[in-house]
């Protein structure tokens, strides 16, 4: 059997109806921007391995970092144990993140660090004997896969089969150009009519959602709404953390601050899963009691793992040095001058860009499914021709890793051209 046999015979992909889909591409190899099949064909990989990758493939100044932790101390528990490399990151994370953040939770993906996000802003009302149930979430927001992740995520049929088991969310509009007021009236409403822990956002950029993207003074506005009614706020960083907004963090645009960040995606550079949940002081200070069942009663195995640890502090080496810097500078001009270009082209309905993410809106006659025709066409025809792009519905997107260089680029650029006028 070759491996793409045994995969078929073995395992069962995310995402993934094993009746209609194609089989899957068997990556062998991995390095910068670029990944080679097991035939030798080599894609540019333009959407960071699901947005994990800013340093490229098999990045050796990682690689040696994770070598040298694993050969000192691979794992300790967190529970009454600790040690250096948690202790480096946390301190060096909150040194770069909103200064209202003072304490660092570990955990293993974004899901989980939403997770804790959420019980942690509804224990925080019970622990104070406030009834307060109720989370406000975006419309067409992407948490995670967990449940009460899931529960703060709209995207109906990842979470079909679940509806009426989950925990109570109410759903405001994105403020998206031309619908800011609609966003704080409900918002308004939402707050006065219903007892609200906690209001969770993805930063400035709805990811899975379509790269929706709208104005940090309308998310200044919805914080502040939330601080008139005391409602934690909890910044969903997870996908915009760690340079793709153009700034360290997209919160780095806002003139509030939340309450509690959410981390994971960038923060291990695509080496070792793992999450971060920061909390301002406050929050904190909520679980901090003499009684013991006022704790946030939360872990997970690998909490804090020190391997994870060291991916991280070495992924911030990188991230922090002016070339990494200057890179992210370069994409987000190329995108802009690309957008300049393409906008107007007849099968172009839009082109959104901020930081190095840039998102183009096919003209399409039907409301295009998440999985339809033409998106299943593009994303077809972009591998064929070497370019690992994954449209959502009408949307094609580009998220590279910031090593990526001007030519490989400008590869992107044009497959996507030929695309509009070939696929569309
Ligand atoms: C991907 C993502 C998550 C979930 O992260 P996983 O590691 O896939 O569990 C949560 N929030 C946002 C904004 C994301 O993009």
């Amino acid at each position: 059997m070759n491996w793409v046999e045994k995969d078929l015979e073995y395992i069962w992909h995310p995402y993934t109806q094993h009746k209609t889909a194609k089989p899957p591409i068997v990556i062998v190899k991995g390095k910068g921007a670029l990944l080679w099949d097991e035939n030798g064909k080599e894609y540019i990989d333009a959407i960071a391995s699901w947005w994990v990758n800013p340093f490229g493939h098999s990045n050796k100044y990682i690689a040696d970092q994770i070598y040298k932790q694993l050969t000192s101390l691979e794992h300790v528990l967190l529970g009454g144990f600790t040690h250096p490399p948690a202790i480096m990151l946390a301190e060096r994370l909150l040194s770069i993140l909103p200064k209202n953040q003072s304490k660092v939770f570990f955990s293993d993906n974004g899901s989980t660090s939403v997770e804790v996000a959420i019980k942690a802003a509804l224990q925080y009302f019970y622990n104070k004997n406030e009834k307060r149930t109720t989370i406000v979430a975006f419309e067409d927001a992407f948490h995670g896969d967990t449940f009460a992740a899931m529960a703060a995520s709209g995207i109906s049929f990842y979470t079909m089969a679940f509806q009426g088991m989950f925990i109570d969310v109410v759903r405001i509009p994105v403020p998206v150009p031309g619908k800011e007021a609609q966003s704080y009236e409900t918002l308004e409403k939402v707050l006065t009519e219903h007892h609200c822990a906690a209001f969770i956002f993805e930063v400035l950029i709805q990811g899975a959602g379509g790269m929706k993207m709208y104005e940090p003074e309308c998310l200044d506005k919805l914080i502040g709404i939330c601080q008139k009614h005391q409602v934690l706020t909890i910044a969903d960083e997870v996908m915009t953390g760690f340079g793709r907004t153009g700034k360290l963090f997209g919160c780095d645009y806002l003139k509030s601050q939340p309450d509690v960040l959410c981390l994971s995606k960038a923060l291990t550079a695509g080496t070792i899963p793992m999450a971060i949940t920061t909390f301002s002081k406050n929050v904190f200070d909520g679980f901090y009691s003499d009684d013991i069942n006022k704790a946030l009663f939360h872990g997970h195995t690998f909490t804090g793992n020190p391997t994870g640890c060291a991916a991280a502090l070495a992924s911030l080496d990188l991230l922090l040095s002016k070339d990494m810097q200057d890179n992210i500078s370069r994409i987000h001009r190329s995108h802009l001058e690309f957008q300049r270009r393409f906008k107007s082209h007849p099968r172009v309905h839009t082109i959104r860009v901020r930081g190095v993410i840039l998102a183009l809106e096919v003209s399409s006659q039907q409301k295009e499914s998440y999985y339809g025709n033409l998106r299943n066409n593009l994303y077809d025809f972009f591998l064929k021709n070497g370019v690992m792009l994954r449209p959502i519905g009408n949307i094609v997107y580009i998220l590279p890793p910031y090593i990526i260089s001007h030519e490989q680029l400008t590869t992107v650029y044009s497959t996507i051209e030929r695309a509009l006028e070939e696929v569309v």
